[in-house]
């Protein structure tokens, strides 16, 4: 008789947030679709397309817009299937069995996933009570463990909040690891090591299409790195892991460098609103709910109510993340933000006792 082996007996298939809800503010998304004129764009280049035909397994003309965005050398960037296959292919390769990683909790939970199921050695390193990190005991906690691999997303992911650049070199110049530094927010925010990836001999930068580009649904993600890493990358990712469609609409939408402008500033000064409202929120019932500042596309907070204050806002069809004593709200549109400060209002007037 088949038996399932050990490592995947237990595991349950993914399920976010089920349902249909009115206002979606539970997965990082953006509240913002494509625009018009870009779509019409896209249909067009989805003419195209050689449906018979595999995919550019190096989706190269995705690779050049994304590098020219960013003003990169196109090089040393390697598409995905979403950043998140990125993580399991890093892990699947660049770690032998039994070898340590070093993750920060609370982070975002796949790479622990991952590194589980590709039989690394998962070390917790455990973050302040503020949610800052200690450079100096994180350094020694990968040194001391020989770790061969450390992974954190910056800004931090369901935190906010991040290291600088001057803290992030000091981290990888003092490790023996790879240094894997998830940036799917840094689009929100101005520390990012992606012009200094060839400085290094154990750096791998990860960028997502999910957040900021407002892409989710066409999974893309990349990753930048120096040339010998890129090579061991593009050796070991699944050849055709960008589909055509992907690579046509990725292509297409970074090229638009004053869309992609325009709606990342736009959706800063969304989560700065939400961050004002939510303080003044926390200001009235201090007791309730600690906010705390950041810099991505939503607002953490602490709160000993959390799954009260989820479930109400569920009944309101107010979609959010629940993770314990604290919630986690991604930015909507203004009036989605006003939707939700006003049932939380309500909540606090009306089933607090
Ligand atoms: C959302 C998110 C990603 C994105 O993953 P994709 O697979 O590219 O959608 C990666 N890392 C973190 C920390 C995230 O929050």
């Amino acid at each position: 008789m088949y038996r399932l082996n050990r490592k995947i007996k237990e595991l349950e298939p993914y399920k976010p947030i089920s349902g249909s809800y009115k206002i979606r503010l539970d997965a990082n998304e953006s509240c913002f679709s494509l625009p018009k004129d870009m779509l019409d764009k896209i249909h067009t280049a989805l003419n195209g397309i050689d449906f018979n035909r595999y995919p550019d397994p190096a989706a190269a003309k995705t690779v050049a817009a994304f590098a020219d965005y960013y003003g990169l050398n196109a090089e040393l960037v390697t598409a995905g299937n979403g950043s998140d296959e990125l993580i399991s292919v890093l892990m699947m390769a660049f770690l032998m069995k039994d070898d340590a990683v070093v993750t920060v909790v609370p982070d975002f939970s796949m790479y622990s996933f991952y590194a589980a199921i590709c039989e690394g050695k998962c070390i917790d390193f455990k973050k302040n009570d503020d949610l800052s990190i200690d450079v100096d005991r994180l350094i020694d906690t990968v040194n001391s463990n020989n770790a061969a691999m450390l992974i954190f997303s910056n800004p931090c992911n369901p935190t906010s909040k991040g290291l600088t650049k001057q803290e992030l070199r000091k981290i990888i110049k003092s490790v023996n690891s790879l240094v894997v530094l998830d940036e799917a927010y840094m689009d929100f925010w101005d520390e990012s090591l992606l012009n200094e990836v060839d400085n290094y001999d154990n750096l791998i930068i990860l960028r997502t299409a999910s957040k900021a580009i407002g892409a989710a649904s066409i999974r893309l993600g990349f990753a930048i790195a120096n040339k010998t890493l890129t090579r061991a990358l593009r050796a070991v990712k699944s050849p055709y892991n960008v589909n055509s469609v992907t690579q046509e609409i990725g292509r297409i939408i970074y090229q638009d460098k004053t869309y992609l402008e325009n709606v990342k500033n736009k959706l800063i000064c969304l989560r700065t609103g939400l961050y004002n409202e939510l303080k003044r929120l926390e200001a009235e019932y201090p007791e309730y709910m600690q906010v705390f500042a950041g810099n991505s596309n939503f607002v953490f907070i602490k709160t000993g109510i959390a799954e009260k204050l989820y479930k109400y806002l569920l009944s309101e069809s107010i979609a959010i993340r629940f993770m314990g004593d604290y919630i986690r709200i991604t930015t909507g549109t203004e009036s989605e933000n006003e939707e939700l400060l006003i049932a939380l209002r309500r909540f606090f007037k009306t089933e607090l006792i």
